[in-house]
């Protein structure tokens, strides 16, 4: 492939602080990195705690059992979503209950709410679902491709029903909410847990690596015990609970630091390619460019092309053999995560809008070391095929 559809951009000071890491021999899970980075991020998005991770799945897991997640409760999860989210539900022995996408990718704030309101019994300060009589514990709103969830809507009446609020933030690291009661707020930080990941694919990277956030002290110390291998005397090795060795290494949290640093950067090129890639694919009939929340300031992580097959006289399939003929890496939205075999049995609540999103769009390259040539010779395709 020529032109990758989301790589790193290593500019900065990567090389400096890992060289740092490496002169000094602190390479593994303590250091000085992984405190800098922990505290960097909750800075820069602007949350009192912090717990750094081996991945943003592993925080996904820790963040969910801390939610009070037991086996055969239920977890409301988006069915358009990369899967990881999904699975943590089944890590703990849960249920997911898929909800459909709104017009930005992700879960529907009104179905969910219309899914409380009808499916949903509230007893002894639980809720439980009418047909199959398990307990909703939480729901999981995913940031899809940066796109900050219709979340203000939500929190209230999941607060007032004791649903447990785990935002995925995987993909939107640097996304904030300007409008309503959550502006100001980074996507991450609006529910009661929030989970960034830094694999290579995101917006930015330590290799592999996540972190978690809260408000909650308690929460927080907690999530460090289970991610520390539940050690209550570090010395003689007593163990109260069962933990994991979900830690971040220092060589990837001084990686992290430094992507950090770039991040703002980042974020004004991201903008910047996607008003040209917008205004060049609206002139082009038949396609469009995904719309971002107008309640949000983007990190436009990833482009979404939606293609109208009829008026384009192309489906997602040809244009995505064209583009991978000439050497340029494209991807259809993720399957559908209630048809996906591991899942199909599980509930699905009203999923309309989804296959449709699904069929019609393809993600294009959207790297922040793309060039002018690379999104030209992306627009020439799409105006030649
Ligand atoms: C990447 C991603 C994850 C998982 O993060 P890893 O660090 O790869 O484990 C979870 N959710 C979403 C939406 C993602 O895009």
């Amino acid at each position: 492939m020529t032109i990758p559809l989301s790589v790193p951009h290593l500019s900065g000071n990567e090389w400096k602080y890992i060289k740092e890491c490496l002169d000094t021999e602190w390479v593994s899970s303590v250091g000085k990195y992984v405190d800098r980075f922990e505290k960097d991020i909750r800075e820069y998005v602007g949350i009192r705690y912090s717990v750094a991770c081996m991945n943003g799945t592993a925080a996904l897991q820790i963040a969910l059992s801390m939610a009070g997640v037991n086996p055969d409760d239920e977890v409301i999860v988006p069915t358009i979503t990369f899967i990881a989210p999904v699975n943590v539900v089944r890590y703990l022995g849960a249920e997911p209950v898929f909800m459909d996408c709104d017009l930005y990718y992700n879960l529907d704030a009104e179905k969910t709410l219309d899914f409380i309101e009808k499916e949903t019994v509230f007893q002894n300060g639980r809720v439980f679902n009418r047909k199959s009589g398990r307990r909703v514990a939480a729901i999981i709103p995913v940031h899809v491709f940066g796109n900050a969830v219709n979340l203000e809507p939500l929190l209230e009446p999941c607060k007032k029903r004791g649903i447990k609020v785990i935002e995925d933030a995987a993909e939107s690291m640097g996304t904030r909410y300007s409008k309503g009661k959550l502006a100001g707020k980074h996507t991450g930080t609006a529910g009661d847990i929030g989970c960034y990941s830094f694999n290579g694919n995101k917006i930015i990277t330590t290799g592999g690596g996540g972190v978690l956030v809260t408000g909650d002290e308690t929460m927080a110390d907690k999530m460090r015990y289970l991610t520390n291998q539940a050690k209550d005397d570090p010395v003689r090795y007593i163990h109260n609970e069962i933990g994991y060795n979900f830690r971040m290494t220092n060589l990837q949290a001084a990686l992290g630091v430094a992507q950090l640093e770039e991040l703002p950067k980042f974020l004004e090129i991201k903008k910047k390619n996607f008003r040209y890639y917008q205004k060049n694919i609206e002139k082009i009939p038949g396609l469009h460019l995904g719309e971002v929340p107008d309640y949000a300031d983007n990190n436009h992580w990833m482009y979404t092309l939606q293609i109208d097959p009829v008026l384009y006289g192309h489906n997602r399939e040809e244009l995505m053999f064209v583009f991978s003929e000439n050497g340029i890496q494209t991807r259809p939205v993720w399957y559908l995560n209630h048809l996906q075999r591991p899942y199909k049995n599980c509930l699905a609540y009203r999923v309309e809008r989804a296959p449709r999103m699904l069929e019609t769009t393809l993600n294009i390259p959207c790297s922040v070391n793309l060039t002018q040539e690379n999104m030209d010779e992306v627009l020439r395709i799409l105006k030649n095929v």
